[in-house]
């Protein structure tokens, strides 16, 4: 059990059980885009760590850019989405996979896919590591999936509470 500022939290998911949903990701999109060199855009603050160890076991070339937007505070989704801050280079004719670290109701995701779709990229594909399918509320196909988790909070792995707990390299999850 670990103390987050005044939650405690219970392991849930280990660091081995990661590391393979993150290789098994990684291998999924580069079978699925065959050839092409796809520019990973993950979403900050949370999809940091998996990006990065994505990008580690990615068989083949690849780019890497974030872009930033804040929506979410404390245990429960204030629903609205804000401002997008970070892409400036040009995405036209790119292979763009976006990559949460998690996906709830959506709402985010569908966010940024909808400014992303406003340009002239070839091919635009959106992935997760974690997913909460009974949070889940949109239409918008998500193409990658790490972890099918319940609709419970997490921190660890990227993930916070209150800034707290993004270090911890396996996930935990709320205590009842
Ligand atoms: P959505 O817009 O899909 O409702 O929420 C997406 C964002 O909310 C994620 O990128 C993440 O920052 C945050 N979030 C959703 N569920 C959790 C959770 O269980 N734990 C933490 N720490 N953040 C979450
Ligand atoms: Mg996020």
């Amino acid at each position: 059990m670990i103390q987050l500022h005044d939650k405690t939290f219970v392991p849930f998911i280990s660091e081995k059980s990661i590391a393979t949903a993150v290789k098994k990701l990684a291998q999924e999109i580069a079978d699925d885009i065959k050839g092409e060199i796809p520019l990973f855009i993950g979403v900050l603050n949370g999809a940091f760590m998996v990006v990065s160890d994505l990008m580690k076991v990615y068989p083949g070339d690849c780019e890497v850019s974030f872009v930033k937007m804040a929506s979410y505070k404390g245990t429960t989704t204030t629903g609205k989405v804000s401002e997008l801050i970070g892409i400036n280079e040009n995405l036209e004719g790119r292979t763009v996979i976006l990559i949460e670290d998690i996906v709830d109701t959506g709402n985010t995701l569908e966010f940024l896919h909808n400014i992303f779709s406003q340009q002239k990229i070839k091919t635009l594909k959106t992935a997760t590591l974690f997913f909460k399918p009974e949070a889940y509320r949109k239409d918008l196909k998500i193409d990658y999936k790490g972890i099918e988790i319940p609709n419970k909070f997490i921190v660890g792995y990227g993930l916070d509470y209150d800034g707290l707990g993004r270090n911890l390299p396996e996930v935990y999850q709320l205590k009842n």
